[in-house]
């Protein structure tokens, strides 16, 4: 770039990659009938009661939103019991991320991710000044050991997703709990449960939990995956509530708007649809995961509403193939996986139009000495 004035860290982003828009697709392939599998939305759309509260909400648009979300924080700490002063709202958590990294780093200071991590840790570590240390996976998943191996007295920040996306990995609460009493109290800990609540297991642990024992952990939500409100942008921290007041003082006053407040207020009454939509994840897990394996497709055991499976060549030349019939998946080379493909589990129709395209135009579809052909 001719002007050197730009700050050389932001000039070396590579701009975040969006899962495939459903209109965009329309519009260059001219088909109607398309089916998006590659943002871990809920497929199920917004609940009749959300829909509700935001028409009533469209009311006072031309009003500010209350910059302090009184109404929302005082809901959400008798839910998740912690206070309402230990939370910070952000405009989705992507916003509480970023908002972490500012308060907490600056030039020389570390943060650790993990390998195949979700993509913006990578950008609120460079965008809030600091350096990213990546560690290698272990099984795709964090490996905590040497995750913790390799704080020095420079690191300021573990980030960890329980489950993390793209992968699917999760860290039980024997490794999670060691692992907390272990970090040094110079280190933030961010706990990324934006997958937390299709979690099954017994031995998971409800990061919410944990911050009494642990005043380094910071705990991060979303409504963009079961609440079903990716598109009104609603996520929260919670922390001590020191740190929540530190994240306070660093955001925007009207990070989130009115809209995204009271759908995700009418959101947290509606237990049966975030119930339901575990048990649609449920099933349609073992539907694409059986498809998967009946068409002899490896996959990473997933905790979250997805999966990634080893597309056995280039991930994105699978991508583009199952575009073109009209089936949105994403490919995940940016998370250093360039031959796995991720899928977001969608209706019962949606994941079987999915896996018949993928019998259709996979790899192992396709007659060796054609593919061979062909590539
Ligand atoms: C989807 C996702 C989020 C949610 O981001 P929002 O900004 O709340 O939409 C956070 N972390 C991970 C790992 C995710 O996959």
């Amino acid at each position: 770039m001719q002007n050197q004035s730009i700050n050389p860290r932001i000039a070396g982003l590579s701009p975040y990659k969006p899962g495939k828009p459903v209109d965009e697709v329309a519009r260059e392939l001219g088909i109607n009938d398309i089916v998006k599998l590659a943002s871990n939305e809920n497929p199920r759309g917004p609940g009749a009661k959300v829909q509700q509260a935001i028409a009533e909400a469209a009311t006072e648009l031309s009003r500010y939103p209350d910059g302090g979300g009184f109404a929302l924080k005082a809901r959400l700490s008798q839910k998740i019991g912690v206070d309402a002063n230990q939370l910070t709202l952000g405009n989705g958590s992507n916003d509480v991320l970023d908002l972490i990294a500012r308060v907490v780093l600056e030039p020389g200071a570390q943060a650790i991710i993990a390998e195949h991590s979700f993509v913006v840790y990578r950008l609120a570590v460079t965008c809030g000044g600091g350096d990213l240390v990546t560690v290698p996976a272990k099984n795709y998943g964090s490996d905590l050991a040497a995750m913790l191996d390799a704080v020095t007295d420079a690191t300021r920040l573990i980030f960890i997703a329980n489950p993390n996306n793209p992968t699917g990995t999760r860290t039980p609460g024997s490794e999670l709990l060691p692992f907390l009493q272990a970090v040094p109290e110079h280190v933030w800990v961010v706990l990324d449960e934006a997958y937390l609540e299709y979690v099954e297991d017994d031995d998971h642990i409800n990061g919410a939990t944990l911050l009494a024992r642990f005043p380094n952990l910071i705990v991060t939500r979303t409504f963009s995956k079961v609440y079903g409100l990716a598109a009104v942008r609603f996520g929260y921290g919670a922390s001590s509530p020191a740190f929540a007041d530190l994240l306070n003082r660093a955001r925007q006053p009207f990070n989130v708007n009115s809209l995204a407040m009271a759908a995700s207020l009418a959101a947290l009454e509606d237990d049966d649809y975030v119930n339901e939509s575990v048990a649609l994840n449920r099933a349609g897990m073992a539907q694409m995961t059986e498809g998967l394996t009946r068409l002899g497709y490896d996959f990473i055991p997933s905790a979250g509403n997805f999966v990634a499976f080893d597309s056995a060549e280039p991930g994105n030349d699978l991508f583009q193939r199952m575009l073109r019939e009209g089936v949105i998946v994403r490919a995940i080379a940016e998370y250093g996986l360039p031959n796995h493909v991720r899928v977001s589990i969608g209706l019962a129709s949606e994941n079987e139009r999915f896996l018949s395209v993928l019998a259709k135009v996979g790899s192992h579809a396709r007659p060796k000495s054609t593919h061979q052909a062909e590539s």
